[in-house]
């Protein structure tokens, strides 16, 4: 068997012993003699498995009391809508932060439901920093702040969390949530997609804090309602359940490891590789401001772009896979998720040098 260093956006990288307990669980979970999968979600062994995984990720993130965990399906895209339909409470207006492909997508889904105040823009140098706060036009009478923390495509991320004073705050955290500590209490609500730093694909993961929910707008699906889901132990409908146990191994995975101080330290050796790499070539560049640059995904270009199609297949046979970039922006990007090991940004690194040196 030989596994490949996978740099791809999502799904993503998972961690090895991960899948190996997987493995060794699959054809029959803790003597129960059936497969995880294969189970009810409302029997004792499935709903002991949810409910482990909602305690270690709160102690992980240590997410506040009078927050609601929801472990929901329909990817971040969903919660795009989700979002406007459970917190414009009666109000007419969101602000929406824009700093790449993901916050354009939540803003036009958003508009469906709202009128929407791009309180700030980093289009105008083509989505490669995090506007500053004291830059935002922030519009009182919005119903909340949306931003998107880390831009998967675009590689920026926020490395400090914007102050919108008494109006709720929600992000986007599908690409770095769990990549580092993340203070909860300062947000009204968190989303993210499982794929990229949690799990298998199926799984949406929304942190709430339980004051804001129950005023969703009338037409809102009940599948899509904070509060019923609440209510219902995010099992109002059969939920996903094989990724709800993948996602749980992941948080115990990481609780092993240390938690997430632990982890950052370990994806800011990772990026380090890369970046400190980035800033000594003339050959390849990172197009990311420097302050704002993403840890847990590295976009970066050949400066004599006719070279990438060979750079990408040379990648592959060495078995460093998916570093194209996104179809949208093109070039490189490789994401270097929590289960990237230090050794994958190594060789990756190692190859890059080859490269350059045959090429250059
Ligand atoms: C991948 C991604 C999405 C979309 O996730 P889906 O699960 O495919 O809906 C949204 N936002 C960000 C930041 C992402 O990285």
């Amino acid at each position: 068997m030989t596994r490949v260093f996978n740099f791809a956006a999502g799904p993503a990288v998972l961690p090895e012993p991960v899948l190996e307990q997987a493995a060794q669980e699959m054809l029959d979970w803790h003597g129960s003699g059936t497969s995880v999968m294969e189970m009810s979600h409302r029997g004792k062994e499935f709903i002991s498995i949810a409910a482990a995984a909602e305690t270690d990720l709160r102690e992980l993130m240590a997410i506040p009391q009078n927050y609601k965990v929801l472990f929901l399906q329909g990817g971040a895209t969903l919660q795009f809508a989700a979002v406007p339909m459970n917190l414009l409470r009666g109000a007419k207006c969101a602000d929406y932060v824009n700093t790449g492909e993901w916050s354009k997508k939540a803003i036009k889904e958003a508009q469906r439901y709202c009128t929407v105040n791009v309180a700030a823009s980093s289009e105008d140098r083509n989505f490669s920093y995090a506007p500053e706060q004291a830059g935002w036009k922030l519009n009182p009478d919005a119903a909340y702040v949306h931003y998107t923390s880390n831009e998967t495509i675009g590689g920026v991320e926020f490395h400090w969390m914007p102050d919108t004073g008494s109006v709720p705050l929600v992000a986007d955290m599908s690409s770095h949530i769990l990549s580092r500590p993340m203070d909860v209490s300062k947000y009204a609500l968190i989303y993210a997609g499982a794929q990229k730093n949690m799990g298998p694909a199926g799984l949406t993961v929304v942190i709430v804090r339980d004051d804001l929910i129950g005023n969703s707008l009338p037409a809102t699906p009940s599948v899509l309602d904070y509060k019923a889901q609440a209510g219902a132990d995010s099992m109002l409908n059969t939920p996903a359940t094989y990724a709800v146990y993948i996602a749980g191994l992941v948080f115990q995975w990481l609780k092993r490891l240390g938690g997430l101080q632990q982890m950052e330290q370990i994806n800011r050796a990772k990026a380090a590789v890369l970046y400190d790499f980035l800033d000594q070539t003339e050959f390849y560049y990172s197009p990311v401001a420097r302050g704002d640059r993403s840890l847990m995904n590295v976009p970066f270009r050949l400066r004599n772009e006719a070279l990438d199609e060979v750079f990408l297949k040379q990648a592959q046979a060495r078995g460093l896979r998916e570093l194209k970039g996104h179809r949208s922006v093109g070039g490189m990007r490789a994401s270097i998720y929590n289960a990237m090991p230090l050794a994958g940004a190594k060789a990756l690194v190692e190859f890059m040098r080859e490269f350059q040196v045959s090429h250059g």
